[in-house]
């Protein structure tokens, strides 16, 4: 059932959100259509999902295979790009490959590698992020910060997969200032690989920052925010398969 209210304060939140990002952007001495705005849709109504993109959002994440092929049909995509941002099991590559325009995380060479298969088996190419465990966290994917360099330009000679620049997901603390370190660290690291210049490596986009730091992630230089909870409100996890 389409609940009025909740559409209403999906509206209002977008336009916060929005809001926000262009101050943030200002304060980091960009404007605000240096940084795009991803909804995340997992877990979320669709027609919440649609009144988002009726609002003018043109990204979305989707973090799990299936539910993304069960429900694409129920969203209004035309002129709405997709990207997918969670975890992907290699045996589930060849079911996303011609449905979504980016994978921004690729955390692992085996990964990189069957998404290269696939483009191979289907002739296309596939835009990429290269996952980075910031936090080195054990409980998390994504590649060291140590190696991400090295990865890279493995990745990048496989030849379908385009790296278009980094993703990370930080540990999750209220310390600001910690996050502010780590976020400042990501920004440093997607310079440096820029300031290269490498065939086929191209650092365009700086993807962090999620409901809870997007604002320090823009202050930090994020060139995409991925958001949401603040837009959609909480998630319903028994909707998970
Ligand atoms: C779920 C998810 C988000 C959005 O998280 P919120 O805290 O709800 O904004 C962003 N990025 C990734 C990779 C996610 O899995």
């Amino acid at each position: 059932m389409e609940n009025q209210s909740e559409l209403i304060k999906v509206d209002d939140n977008i336009k916060r959100i929005r809001e926000q990002i262009a101050e943030a952007a200002l304060r980091s001495g960009r404007k605000s259509e240096d940084v795009r705005f991803m909804a995340v849709t997992k877990l979320q109504e669709n027609y919440l999902v649609n009144r988002a993109i009726a609002d003018g959002i043109d990204l979305i994440g989707e973090n799990y295979v299936k539910e993304f092929l069960d429900k694409k049909d129920f969203l209004n995509l035309d002129g709405v790009e997709k990207h997918l941002i969670g975890h992907l099991q290699t045996n589930k590559v060849r079911k996303i490959i011609t449905e979504v325009d980016m994978i921004e995380s690729v955390d692992s060479m085996e990964v990189a590698e069957e998404i290269e298969r696939q483009c191979e088996k289907h002739g296309v190419d596939m835009n990429v992020l290269i996952e980075v465990n910031i936090g080195g966290e054990q409980s998390k994917t994504g590649f060291d910060i140590s190696e991400v360099e090295e990865k890279a330009a493995q990745i990048s000679e496989l030849g379908r997969v385009k790296i278009q620049g980094l993703m990370t997901i930080p540990p999750a603390t209220d310390d600001k200032r910690e996050l502010r370190r780590l976020f400042e660290e990501m920004r440093k690291l997607f310079v440096d690989i820029q300031d290269k210049k490498q065939d086929n490596i191209n650092m365009n986009i700086l993807s962090m920052g999620m409901s809870h730091d997007y604002t320090e992630a823009v202050e930090c230089g994020s060139t995409e925010v991925r958001i949401g909870s603040a837009v959609f409100g909480a998630r319903d996890y028994s909707k998970k398969h």
